[in-house]
């Protein structure tokens, strides 16, 4: 499977501090920022780079810069929009797409809303990010959603995921990386990582 746990200390740390039940909404949108931003650096680690020319205030030289066309970044609604601040935050120029994914209380199966993406999505490196990958089904749905799009190079980063999904998750997309800062236990009956954090998006918002 491709997966890679980002055992990062501070990523360790505040991961710590997001799952512990009484941190407050502000407080957990702050450090889902913070890490969100380590976890962009430990993504983009094998961008590749290319040569130009440039003049420091001291002479001309040869400097590596990013090459081709980029980043997109694609947000799962809602839960995603706070990992992508952070991941803004260290890739400003990044283009942004959106894709809204409901979950079906009964069948836990995603349902499409909502899908905005750049026009030449098929030229850049697409990061689709959602905090939580239970069951794997929303990260599936916008990874084949986005390969309809003509995506070619995708990666999944989430803060959580279970093996259970994990594994589903490959089933369906094999080429596809997942970059996650744990792999918790198990999914439970309600479709909740354990131990997992709760509901990130409750918890990004307050709104339980
Ligand atoms: N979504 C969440 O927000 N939390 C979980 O534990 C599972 C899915």
């Amino acid at each position: 499977m491709k997966v890679e746990v980002l055992d990062h200390p501070l990523i360790q740390h505040k991961l710590t501090l997001l799952r512990e039940k009484d941190t407050s909404t502000a407080a957990f949108r702050r450090i889902t920022r913070e890490i969100s931003l380590l976890m962009a650096y430990e993504v983009t680690r094998d961008l590749p780079l290319e040569t130009i020319e440039i003049d420091t205030p001291l002479e001309r030289m040869q400097a590596p810069q990013l090459s081709g066309k980029k980043l997109c970044l694609v947000s799962i609604l809602r839960a995603g929009n706070g990992i992508l601040d952070g991941m803004l935050d260290l890739v400003p120029g990044a283009r942004v797409g959106h894709i809204g994914l409901y979950r079906d209380p009964h069948t836990l199966v995603p349902v499409e809303y909502y899908l905005k993406l750049p026009d030449d999505i098929r030229e850049r490196h697409v990061i689709i990010v959602d905090p939580m990958l239970a069951t794997g089904n929303s990260a599936a749905a916008a990874v084949t959603r986005l390969k309809q799009a003509g995506a070619v190079q995708i990666r999944v980063v989430c803060l959580l995921c279970a093996p259970e999904g994990l594994r589903a998750f490959h089933e369906e997309h094999a080429d596809v990386p997942v970059f996650t800062c744990a792999i918790d236990r198990c999914l439970d009956d309600h479709g909740y990582i354990r131990p997992g954090l709760g509901d990130a998006g409750d918890r990004l918002y307050g709104t339980k």
